[in-house]
């Protein structure tokens, strides 16, 4: 028996990426896995495909009161969805601080003020959110994107305390990546990837699959005694 036999899981940006391997292995786990994106992925058996962006509240209370309607209960929430758009700070318009965050940070709040409150109804739930280790140290040309990272610990840690204030069991807990490979780091140049692997004790870049290890356990009952943590999963590259 998997160890998500039962459950059902949203996962914002569970199409590419970090979000897709968390999709392929919460659903070889026995989840029912709604994966959410902007635009139309063909996805393996057992994983559905809903349109959403996250940027809309009115399309996140949708798709949670649609999943909940055909299943009758969340059990997981994955808030993967997100976006870079970096440059130095001098450089850096509204726009493009305004888009990270809407996507990074609102777009987290928008799913996760519909699911959490339902959650603490049913009187159990694990939200996950996906920040970054630039989001706890901060990064040169990421201004926007550290400051949508950090936001979302301080908005996990908030919610762990909101959502179980009566004794329900509904966990909110951080991934924090460091450097994983997908489409997300393709535009950062070879000689700067070779140098983060660099500063890593384990000399590597990390594969998605290894922080869907991570996921799967923060959404299955093995973490079930822990809440508002923030999880590194960047190699040890900041020690
Ligand atoms: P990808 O670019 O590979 O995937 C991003 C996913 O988010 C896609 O499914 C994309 O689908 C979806 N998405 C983007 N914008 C929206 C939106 N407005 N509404 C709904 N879905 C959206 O990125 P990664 O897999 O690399 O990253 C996943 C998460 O992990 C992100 O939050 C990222 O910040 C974080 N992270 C990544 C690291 C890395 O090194 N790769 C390191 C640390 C954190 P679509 O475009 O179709 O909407």
């Amino acid at each position: 028996m998997g160890l998500l036999e039962g459950k059902v899981a949203i996962i914002t940006g569970g199409t590419k990426g970090i979000g897709l391997s968390i999709s392929k292995r919460f659903a070889l786990e026995g989840a029912t896995v709604v994966a959410c994106a902007r635009n139309f992925v063909e996805l393996a058996n057992g994983i559905e495909y809903r349109k959403l962006d996250v940027t809309s509240s009115e399309e996140c209370k949708e798709v949670v009161e649609e999943v909940l309607k055909k299943y009758g209960h969340i059990d997981i929430l994955v808030a993967d969805a997100g976006i870079t758009r970096d440059c130095m700070t001098y450089k850096m318009t509204d726009q493009l601080f305004d888009e990270v965050i809407d996507v990074n940070l609102k777009g987290f709040f928008n799913i996760g003020r519909c699911v959490g409150p339902l959650m603490e109804k049913q009187g159990f739930g694990s939200i996950i959110s996906i920040s970054s280790i630039v989001g706890q140290f901060g990064n040169i040309g990421q201004a926007n994107y550290a400051a949508s990272k950090a936001g979302i610990i301080g908005l996990s840690k908030s919610w762990a305390k909101e959502f179980s204030r009566k004794g329900q069991q509904v966990r909110v807990n951080v991934i924090a990546p460091g450097y994983i490979l997908t489409d997300m780091i393709k535009t950062v140049p070879q000689e700067l990837l070779n140098r983060f692997a660099e500063q890593t004790m384990l000399k590597r870049l990390g594969e998605p699959d290894e922080i869907a290890g991570v996921a799967l356990f923060l959404a299955s009952d093995l973490s079930s005694y822990i809440t508002g943590t923030v999880i590194s999963a960047n190699g040890g590259m900041r020690l």
